[in-house]
């Protein structure tokens, strides 16, 4: 986009100044939605909607987009960077003198003699029309047409919180330059923005560097908005309508090409409005994040199946250790048995070596020294017989052998078979030495190819615990990640999610319609509100449809956040319903506990969880401990974001049956509390704490988790109950703690520094999990009934209220149709 808009305003280009070619990511951003600064879009103050590509007398921007004749008139969509050299044109100059009044947009239809339809708007005495017919942008409206057609003038818009938000970042003296310009912002807000009083300004004291001022800085944010003919008002646009515009579908294009992998363009969509559609921040953020799978939206189950899978793994390596470690003790006696057995061996060889010497040596004393082959004796002869040479005692025995006693005649025979005798067992010896020689030749063998496999043996055993080592790291790694992720992106996603529940109401007259899951249009009596929410359940949806989308918080809760859900809106809209439900088809209170319960045993390997549950109502702002029997009315004590509640009753559960009987238990506690102090049920609010203590296995880390649920008080107001007595003292304290709720988020919402949660019961109990790291999700619950529609609205009206805590963003723009 960037490229071929340049192209097209080369003479522009080359003037710009300096510093535009000097930063180069400039002419990759979209500047056409730096410039979309639309009346009361979250703090900047109202200017025209300059949808044109080209009409910003900032010199960055027309450097690249100005392609419309637009140029004759820079005073057209007052930019911030206008409002810092005011005196250069005398427009604006005329401008700042009356500005109240001009800044005022107002909308108004021309209708052309022609039959044509525009939209108009005029503001700082320039009057502009929107050429849906030709360009599709906002062109100078022709003098000519003032005689041609007929001007009807729609709303008038008068922004206060845009003015407010104008003068905190004038205090701020951010100027909605963002970071730039944040040093010098605190001495601007000093001179300019009218001193002290703001709470933005504070300071740190540091150890060593003494005291460190601070200041908390407005940051602007770009919405998009589209204008509603119907209500004549600028609507935040819905996602799935935003991915059909032209220069939006280029920017997801964009960081669509940069990140593949990534695909989900809705998703893609949604970072990039959290990045003030800023596609290299975008990309850059995604990339950090990395695992795109996260980008997707929390997928436990597969994630889970991924670690599931590795811890397969892990386990089969280590039975894989194990054997080889069998293995190898096995090979190991094997040898120790053969170093044995050779020992043994080698001594009988030895031995037989030593005795077969022995006997030689024998042998060769009784031969008297004849060589081996000598002829053998001949026949024994008598003593006396001619011839005979006999053999006899005295007769020199040579050699060492054994002296023969003189006399002693030798029989031949006997040395004969001596002889034989010395022969076999020389053979024998013979032999035991060859099988000797084999055996040792097999033994050492044997060794030679021992010796490396038991090498390779212990390398693969070190290789394999490596490796085990290295995958369980891996997995540690990742399910820090994991966590870490999915917080950042629920961080992403904000904070606060508002749900809107419609209840199911056949018999009555609809008042609500649903053009998308995010919006809400109220009508009745020619009156048409609409309304935005993070997702919209018509009256058709289910408990399980409404479940899914809170499951994801609630599994942050094993993570050690606090989570809180609440149910608000007037009685019979379907709080309790939402919250309780009936035994046959639960609401989000046993479905979250079974989805806990089932988060704790995936992770039971690591971790091991201690859940822990109390109940309470606020009723008349008192605390009614709801899980004992003696009506126990209890207090608060509050430190700092911590609250505690001495004397609470706490039961641990291990199943959601224990969790069906603490809630029947308190139930029934409920309805005896209320028969004695004369109340209903609608009139208090029920809360239900769980408290998940989670202990990781590999590092001994304790996280401590808080899931808090409640099913707030009707919302309806004193008037129409028309209370007395007692009912009165009742509404009152109804009234007084959800205000003080509605105040919370609107401080939340405003930044304040000071969040008054001691103005009740109520939110004195909730503070944990509203504000800070806590995730929050409120559930406004309407009745589609025509007869509710003033408290249809007004509760939709609180929702969307607090909606904006989440987004830090702007606020809507309702008014009344024709
Ligand atoms: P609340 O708690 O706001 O006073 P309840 O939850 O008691 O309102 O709802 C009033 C009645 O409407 C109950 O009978 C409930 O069963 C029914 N109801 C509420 N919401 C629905 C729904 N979405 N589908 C069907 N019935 C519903
Ligand atoms: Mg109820």
């Amino acid at each position: 986009m960037g490229s071929g808009s340049s192209s097209e305003a080369p003479k522009e280009t080359q003037s710009a100044p300096a510093t535009a070619r000097a930063t180069p990511k400039q002419p990759k951003r979209n500047r056409q939605f730096e410039e979309v600064q639309i009346a009361g879009q979250g703090g900047s103050r109202p200017r025209a909607p300059a949808r044109s590509t080209g009409a910003s007398p900032n010199p960055h921007q027309s450097s690249s987009t100005s392609k419309t004749p637009r140029g004759t008139d820079p005073g057209a969509s007052g930019s911030t960077t206008d409002r810092s050299k005011p005196q250069n044109t005398p427009r604006q100059g005329a401008a700042a003198n009356g500005r109240k009044k001009d800044d005022d947009i107002v909308f108004e239809t021309f209708y052309h003699r022609s039959g044509k339809e525009f939209q108009c708007i005029y503001q700082s005495g320039m009057r502009f029309y929107l050429d849906d017919w030709g360009s599709k942008e906002w062109q100078p409206f022709p003098k000519r047409w003032y005689n041609e057609g007929l001007l009807v003038t729609n709303t008038i818009l008068k922004d206060e919180n845009a003015e407010n938000n104008a003068r905190n970042e004038q205090a701020a003296g951010a100027s909605g330059q963002g970071q730039s310009s944040r040093s010098q912002g605190r001495g601007q807000g000093q001179s300019g923005g009218g001193g002290g009083g703001d709470d933005r300004e504070g300071f740190l004291m540091h150890p060593t560097k003494g005291r460190i001022p601070t200041y908390i800085f407005y940051k602007k944010h770009n919405v998009h908005m589209y204008f509603d003919r119907d209500t004549g008002s600028w609507v935040r646009m819905p996602v799935g309508w935003e991915l059909h515009h032209n220069m939006v579908k280029s920017l997801v294009d964009q960081v669509d090409e940069a990140v593949p992998t990534w695909g989900d363009r809705h998703d893609i969509l949604a970072l990039l409005r959290a990045c003030n559609y800023d596609p290299d921040e975008c990309i850059s953020i995604y990339l950090h994040l990395e695992r795109d799978e996260w980008m997707k939206g929390p997928k436990t189950s597969k994630e889970n199946k991924v670690l599931m899978e590795k811890e397969v793994r892990i386990l089969e390596l280590e039975k894989r250790v194990r054997h080889l470690e069998i293995q190898l003790q096995k090979e190991m006696d094997a040898r120790a048995d053969a170093e044995r057995n050779l020992e043994i061996q080698m001594t009988k060889f030895s031995e037989l070596e030593a005795e077969s010497k022995e006997t030689e040596a024998h042998l060769s004393a009784v031969t008297g020294g004849r060589p081996p082959t000598a002829r053998p004796f001949s026949r024994m002869v008598k003593p006396g017989q001619k011839g005979a040479k006999g053999v006899v005692a005295g007769a020199a025995v040579k050699g060492g052998g054994k002296q023969v006693q003189s006399g002693e005649v030798v029989n031949p025979d006997d040395v004969l078979d001596l002889n034989a005798n010395a022969k076999e067992l020389r053979k024998a010896h013979t032999r035991v030495k060859m099988d000797m020689e084999r055996f040792v030749g097999d033994m050492k063998h044997m060794l030679e190819k021992i010796g490396p496999a038991f090498k390779q043996m212990k390398q693969s055993e070190k290789g394999t615990k490596n490796e085990i080592e290295e995958v369980r790291a891996l997995y540690r790694k990742e399910a820090l990640q994991r966590r870490l992720l999915y917080n950042q992106l629920q961080e992403l996603r904000g904070n606060i999610r508002v749900f809107c529940r419609v209840r199911k109401d056949d018999r009555a007259e609809n008042c609500l319609k649903f053009p998308s899951d995010q919006d809400v249009i109220a009508t009745s009596q020619g009156q048409k509100k609409m309304f935005n929410f993070d997702r919209v359940f018509d009256p058709s949806s289910t408990q399980e449809a409404v479940f899914e989308d809170t499951k994801p918080i609630i599994t942050s809760c094993a993570d050690g956040y606090n989570v809180c859900l609440l149910a608000y809106g007037q009685t019979g809209s379907g709080k309790t319903f939402t919250m309780m439900g009936p035994d046959s088809n639960p609401g989000i209170n046993i479905r979250a506990m079974k989805e806990l319960f089932q988060v704790c045993s995936e992770r039971k390997e690591t971790m091991s969880f201690t859940l822990t549950v109390s109940l309470v109502e606020i009723y008349n702002e008192t605390i009614q401990d709801l899980l004992t029997n003696d009506a126990k009315t209890l207090e608060l004590r509050t430190a700092g974001n911590k609250v505690q509640i001495p004397g609470l009753t706490e039961h641990e559960i291990k199943n959601v049956d224990d969790v069906k009987r603490i809630m029947a238990m308190g139930d029934k506690n409920r309805s005896v509390a209320s028969t004695k102090m004369n109340s209903t049920s609608s009139r208090s609010h029920l809360v239900l704490m769980l408290a998940v203590e989670g202990h990781d296995k590999v590092t001994s880390a304790i996280t401590r988790g808080t899931l808090v649920l409640c099913d707030l008080a009707g919302s309806e107001r004193i008037s129409k109950t028309e209370a007395e007595g007692q009912r009165l003292v009742e509404a009152a304290a109804i009234n007084k703690s959800l205000s003080a709720l509605g105040q919370v988020f609107s401080a939340l919402r405003s930044s304040q520094l000071h969040v008054p949660y001691r103005n009740s019961k109520l939110t004195q109990i909730l503070q944990p999990s509203l504000g800070g790291d806590a995730k929050a999700c409120l559930f406004v619950n309407v009745s589609p009934d025509n007869y509710n529609f003033s408290e249809t609205v007004s509760t939709l009206t609180f929702g969307s209220n607090a909606r904006q805590v989440a987004l830090g963003q702007a606020k809507q723009n309702i008014s009344k149709g024709k």
